[in-house]
């Protein structure tokens, strides 16, 4: 997945923007890379189209190179994809909390089983595992050692109970025992099938639990969407798994499971030994996926930078009262592409108490507003006196930009009270006042 996405990165060298031109060869690269690896082809479509509209939008950084730029949004895209934030098992503060584990057969389920009752015993929790796969007698045994090694209790019935019975037996011993997590080992098949899903389903309501944790090996390929689309559906599953991923494998699992089900990847597996088990960053694993840590931390910085530039320059037009409808225009826009101006007027010392609501709301009205100062003369932008006092000029600015005279009232009003209001926040004594609009 990496090399494949190099060459996307490649063919932006020397172009001085991204454009729907230059970005259409770099995204089939994109598209290509992830297929590839086994994302699965409906993922693959919004992610290329997500990125795309982002890509052609966005604001060029100071000091960035376009191709640095595409890579930061993939990369944000990717943690999006993946979850955003790590994903916390939940454990009840009380009582003994259940978790199911489900998956085919193979996949690493009671490995998963053992190393999780170590990460937790870690944590302080104490565990109990119950063995509730009676086909194979192995399965069995396998726990039991695994949990001698781990220092955890088994709890088993052998094979002649119902693994529904055995799951509450088992659930049932552990709260006497006031132990805080029961997890389920269940059985798992080769492939997909009603008899694992009834079995599954049968457990899962007769011990309520709460998590159900979907194990997925990494190496699953395309088939991984619709595995984890059918737990999902059937079962109700709370979280995944992801095993393996010391192997080979291409990635495209971890890219898919979110999207499709929903639901976070909680842990991953990546080795047998026991302690080989952690939480799954989503930032972490799309870093390692684009291999570009330091192309990601030097645009970080440049955006910053540049925030904190606008910010500047906003701070020193209000100190000096003369922020017009040309900086009304520039702010706005300036910090609109950059996506958020409660952000930006956070910067600001003394500013961050502005109400984020009117916030949300000024952005909403920024279009609007827009269209109105375009069609103002250069002087009626710079001085918003005029329009205060002429209702002739400001008749014409409605007619012009298809707005209601009220609204060019409000607008103009809007300007004067932003200058106080501003001027307020940053402790500026005299604050001015609103001129009454003339009629
Ligand atoms: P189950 O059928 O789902 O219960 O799968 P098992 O827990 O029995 O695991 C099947 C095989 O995969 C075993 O040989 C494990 O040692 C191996 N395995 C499980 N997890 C990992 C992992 O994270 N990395 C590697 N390399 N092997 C693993
Ligand atoms: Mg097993």
């Amino acid at each position: 997945l990496t090399s494949g996405l190099e060459a996307a990165w490649s063919k932006l060298k020397g172009e001085e923007a991204l454009t729907k031109e230059n970005i259409a060869e770099p995204m089939r690269d994109i598209r290509r890379a992830l297929l590839e690896a086994d994302v699965s082809l409906p993922v693959v479509r919004r992610f290329v189209q997500s990125v795309s509209d982002q890509a052609v939008g966005v604001g060029l950084i100071r000091g960035v190179r376009p191709d640095q730029q595409l890579v930061k949004i993939v990369y944000d895209e990717l943690v999006k994809l993946m979850g955003g934030e790590v994903s916390d098992l939940v454990i009840s503060k009380s009582g003994t909390t259940v978790i199911l584990l489900a998956g085919l057969q193979g996949v690493g389920k009671t490995t998963v089983c053992a190393k999780l009752a170590f990460y937790l015993k870690k944590l302080g929790k104490s565990c109990m595992m119950i063995a509730a796969d009676v086909y194979r007698p192995a399965a069995i045994d396998q726990l039991k050692i695994l949990g001698d090694q781990v220092g955890v209790t088994v709890y088993t019935e052998g094979t002649e109970v119902k693994p529904s019975q055995i799951a509450i037996n088992g659930i049932e011993e552990a709260r006497k025992r006031k132990i805080d997590v029961a997890i389920v080992d269940t059985a798992g098949r080769l492939q997909l099938n009603k008899t694992m899903m009834d079995e599954l389903k049968e457990v899962k309501q007769a011990v309520n639990p709460t998590e159900v944790l979907l194990v997925v090996d990494a190496m699953t390929g395309q088939e991984a969407a619709a595995l984890v689309t059918t737990f999902s559906i059937e079962i109700g599953i709370t979280g995944a798994i992801l095993t393996k991923l010391d192997g080979d494998s291409r990635g495209g699992a971890a890219l898919s499971i979110r999207e499709v089900s929903g639901k976070p990847i909680k842990l991953v597996g990546r080795g047998e030994r026991m302690e080989d088990l952690e939480p799954f960053y989503p930032d972490r694993m799309a870093g390692r996926i684009l291999g570009m840590g330091d192309v990601l931390s030097f645009v970080e910085k440049a955006q910053e930078v540049m925030q904190q530039e606008v910010a500047e320059e906003l701070q020193r037009k209000i100190m000096s009262a003369k922020f017009d409808f040309n900086d009304f225009l520039k702010q706005t826009r300036a910090v609109a592409k950059m996506g958020s101006v409660s952000r930006v007027i956070g910067m600001i010392p003394g500013m961050a108490k502005v109400n984020p609501a009117q916030i949300r709301e000024a952005e909403k009205n920024l279009k609007i507003m827009e269209s109105m100062i375009n069609v103002m003369t250069p002087e009626e932008r710079e001085k918003p006196e005029l329009l205060a006092e002429s209702p002739t000029r400001r008749r014409r600015v409605a007619t012009e930009s298809g707005k209601s005279e009220q609204q060019v009232s409000q607008l103009v009003a809007q300007l004067f009270q932003m200058r106080i209001q501003m001027k307020n926040l940053l402790g500026v004594m005299e604050g001015g006042s609103i001129p009454a609009l003339k009629n």
